[in-house]
Parts: C-alpha cells; structure tokens; sequence
C-alpha cells in the first residue's frame, strides 16, 4: 500500500518520486510505502498554506469550533479503522488505541473547538493619563508541526487542533516511522469541511522534510516533539531565524514510592506507569525509588505481576504487551541491557530479552524488563532508554528520594505515591520537573500546562498555553482626551 501527501485539501504524489518502506512491527515486515517528500513538497505546502491563511484567519470562531468538533465526530465514527491502522504501524496493542490514542485525537479537536471559544486576551488601562492598552492575540501564519512515532495520532492531533483553532495554517510532518493515521485524517479532514490548505500533511525523513520546515524562512513557528537531540538541532537551526518555538522533548522520570503509600493502588498504577505502550510514552516513570522498609516487598510483588503479563501481537485482545516501533529501536533498548548486565554487573530480576511470539516470529517483541540498579550515576538511571525497562532503587529519606529523582538532566514530569498530604506539598515543590502525579499516574486534564524543565523542553502546550503559544500578542495603546 502506498500513501500520499494531503496538500490543498488533497492527496497527492510527491516530488521526487523516491518511497520509502513501511513496517509493521508486529510481524517485522514491509507493508507499505510513503512518500520520501523533500523541500519541493514544503514549498508547495507552503505556498497553499499561505494562500489560505487571508480567509482561515478571519473564518469565525464559531464557524471554526463547528469544524472542529466535526473532525472529532469523524474521528469518533472511523475508531475502528483508525485504531487498527495505529497497531498495525506502532505495535501497540489494539486495544490500547481504542481505548487511548484514538479517543484521545477525538479529544484534541474537541477540546479546542471549545477552547477558542473561550479564548481571551487582556486591557491594561493606565489610569490617571488617558491611556488605554489592549492586546490582540492573532494567528502567526504559517506555522510547522513535528511529532514523534510513540503516540502518532495523538500528538499529532495534540499540535494540530490549537493551531487551526487559533486561525493558523499548518505544514506538518509525522513520524516517518508511523505516518498512516495522520494519512487518513486527510480524508477525515476534507470530509469535515476544513478549507483546503489550512492543514497539510508531509510524509518522509526529518532530516529532508522536517529539516526543510523548520529552516523554511516563511514558517514563522515551530512546535515539536520528539527526542533531545532532534530538539537540539531544531533550537540551533530555528534560532538565527527567529522562530517560536515550542518543544517538547525526552524524560527521565522518577516514581517515588513511600512507605506510607496506598500499596495495592501503587502497585497497579506502577505497572502501568513502567510499561504501558512497550515503556514508548515520553512520561513513563522509568527510575523507580522505593522507600527501604517496603523495598523487598514491593520488588517480589512488582517481579510477580510484570511476569503474569502476556507479550504478545497487538491484534489478540489478551495481549498486554505489543512490538516495540522498529527493530532498530529493539536493537537499541536491548543494549542498554545488555550494558547493565556485562559492563555494570546489575542484576536483572526479570525479562531482558527479545520475545518470540507464534506465527509473528519476526516482530520486536521484548519482555518487560525489572534492573536493580545501585548507583545513580549509572547510564540506566540517566539515559532515556524509551522502551520497556525501568530501574529499582530503594532510599532510606525523602531528602534523598528528591536528590535521587533529580539527579538527570532531564524533567519532564515525576510521580509520587504517599498518603502525607504535607509530604506530598514538599516534595511537589521540590521536583524538577513540568508535572508531577501524586497517587495516581497520566491522569490529563487538557486544560493544564504540558511539558517539561531541563533538558526535557522549552515552553508549554495544553489548553490556553498552548492557544497563547499559536498567537502572537500585539498591544494596542490608545492616548484619548
Ligand atoms: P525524533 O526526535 O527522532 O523524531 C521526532 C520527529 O522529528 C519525527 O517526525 C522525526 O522525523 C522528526 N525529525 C527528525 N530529524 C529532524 C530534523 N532535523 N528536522 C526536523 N524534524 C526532524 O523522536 P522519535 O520520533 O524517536 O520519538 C521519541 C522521542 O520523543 C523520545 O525522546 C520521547 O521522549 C520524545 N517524546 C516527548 C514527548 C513530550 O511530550 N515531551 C512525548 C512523546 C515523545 P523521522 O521520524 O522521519 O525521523
């Protein structure tokens, strides 16, 4: 099967001609083709893009929310097919794009269909001298979107949704690794009546098309996600040029147990906070720090249940675990063990190694993997591995338990589980990190700021941060007599 870019309202051939191969994971084979776009292609988009910015910029919000929550409402009604072309691309257990990632690119347009609604900006009267200031807050224009292979659907739609909803138009590029359901949101887009060129869709490599975005001197914004390094490069490319930035980059994030916890809801949540989608989620509490006194008892039970659960191809409904994205990503996460096992001489209490799975025998599979590790510094507990391994660690104070969690260079977010309320206040404060979970674990309101501290990013998306960042502000100063 071969895809195309949606430009204009339409699907289209590229430029150059050149495809590129599409995996499926879970059966380590070729399945598709997608467009190896380059800088011709981000100029056409471009140039549609522009045209179209005059007349989406002034479309009312109403008219604009109403489009919106019908892209949610075509979203809804292809679930099915929309959850199976996610699994299929990423790995990812079925059941877990149709109960997450799927609902959730429903969510995005929903909630900014509202959110523009209720968007506003501020007067600043200057009392005593006649002087009014008042601030527009308008669309910056054409702007570029970048989001990564462990959410496709969701973080792409997490960019997308507030930047049309604030009157911009888009040049946008997912993963090349999982490109198929934005390329199926086109139909969805052009069925809902988005006006053609307000949202176009590139498929290829970051370093030609997402390259040729972020160096494209017209694109005036850039919101990304994706990995530290990329960042890096992004900041260094767009900052001559000055862009707006936004990034949302890699963690390294703690789960800091107590003794005084609620046990079993703990253990539960931790399961899932170390392994849901193969350890590929950017807030996955992969360093876990528990308290000595429940230490043993916790590594016995959290050994036990991890063990109970079944790796398997995404499509079965009992599997718990899926692939991971690709083999050389698998390839890549299985060094890190191996490093912990032959150069570190940690003890790898469970998994660790690649899974064969019936009738898929080619797929990235990995078990779930438990490290007890014993020293901080170790490249474990400070590189982001993004896969499904997590480190245990035990401490003996909350004063170490905060010098531990962040002791990285990452902070993005950090979750914390105690029944101490005025515990859970310090610790809060102390955390270096852009969100932290007390008792529970990805618990999202959207209307909240998202995005990390340190090395994990700069600035925030989420409700009306993310509405202020897709608008540039312009004061107005009125002198009246
Ligand atoms: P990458 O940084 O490799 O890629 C992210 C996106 O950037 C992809 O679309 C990629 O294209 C593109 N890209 C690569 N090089 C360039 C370039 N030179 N110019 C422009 N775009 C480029 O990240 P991954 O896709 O591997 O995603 C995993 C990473 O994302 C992890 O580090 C994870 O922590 C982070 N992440 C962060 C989140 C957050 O909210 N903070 C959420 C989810 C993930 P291509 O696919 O073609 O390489």
């Amino acid at each position: 099967m071969k895809i195309q870019n949606y430009i204009n309202g339409a699907y289209q051939n590229h430029h150059s001609g050149d495809w590129m191969d599409n995996y499926d994971p879970s059966i380590g084979a070729i399945y598709g083709q997608i467009p190896n776009s380059n800088k011709e292609d981000v100029e056409e988009a471009y140039a549609f893009a522009k045209a179209a910015f005059t007349s989406w910029s002034n479309t009312t919000l109403d008219q604009r929310s109403r489009i919106l929550n019908k892209i949610a409402d075509l979203i809804e009604a292809n679930l099915d097919r929309l959850a199976e072309a996610e699994s299929r691309d990423n790995g990812k257990p079925l059941w877990l794009a149709k109960a997450v990632d799927i609902p959730r690119a429903s969510a995005n347009f929903r909630f900014f269909a509202q959110a523009i609604t209720q968007f506003s900006s501020e007067a600043h009267e200057t009392v005593g001298t006649n002087t009014m200031n008042f601030t527009l807050r308008q669309p910056i224009g054409v702007v570029g979107c970048i989001s990564p292979w462990n959410l496709p659907l969701y973080l792409f739609t997490w960019k997308v949704a507030p930047a049309i909803a604030a009157g911009n138009c888009i040049v946008a590029k997912p993963s090349e690794v999982t490109p198929m359901t934005a390329y199926l949101l086109g139909e969805i887009l052009t069925e809902a009546g988005l006006p053609p060129g307000v949202l176009n869709i590139l498929h290829g490599q970051g370093q030609s098309v997402g390259q040729a975005i972020v160096e494209h001197p017209d694109i005036k914004a850039i919101s990304f996600t994706g990995g530290t390094t990329t960042g890096a490069h992004i900041a260094r490319t767009a900052a001559p040029i000055f862009k707006k930035l936004s990034l949302e980059l890699g963690g390294k994030n703690p789960n800091l147990i107590f003794a005084d916890c609620d046990y079993g809801a703990m253990l539960k949540e931790s399961i899932r906070s170390s392994f849901a989608n193969q350890g590929q989620i950017c807030l996955c509490g992969s360093r876990i720090y528990i308290e000595r006194p429940i230490y043993e008892q916790f590594k016995e039970h959290f050994v036990q249940i991890v063990s109970k659960n079944k790796v398997g191809n995404p499509m079965d409904a009992d599997t718990k675990f899926g692939a991971l994205v690709s083999e050389s990503h698998l390839k890549k996460v299985l060094s890190y063990v191996q490093h912990a096992r032959d150069n570190e001489g940690y003890t790898v209490l469970y998994g660790g190694n690649r899974v064969t799975v019936a009738g898929s025998e080619n797929g990235y599979y990995m078990e779930p993997t438990i490290i007890e590790v014993t020293d901080n510094s170790c490249k474990l507990n400070q590189e982001e591995i993004f896969g499904p391994v997590v480190t245990l660690m035990p401490f003996d104070t909350e004063e170490e338990a905060l010098s531990l969690a962040n002791d990285v260079k990452y902070g993005l977010s950090a979750t914390v589980w105690t029944t101490d309320i005025n515990r859970a206040m310090r610790v809060s404060k102390q955390l270096e990190a852009g969100i932290v979970w007390i008792n529970t674990f990805l618990n999202r309101d959207l209307r909240t700021p998202f995005g990390g501290v340190k090395n994990s990013g700069v600035g925030r998306e989420g409700g009306l941060e993310a509405l202020r960042f897709f608008t540039e502000p312009k004061n107005v100063c009125i002198k009246y007599n």
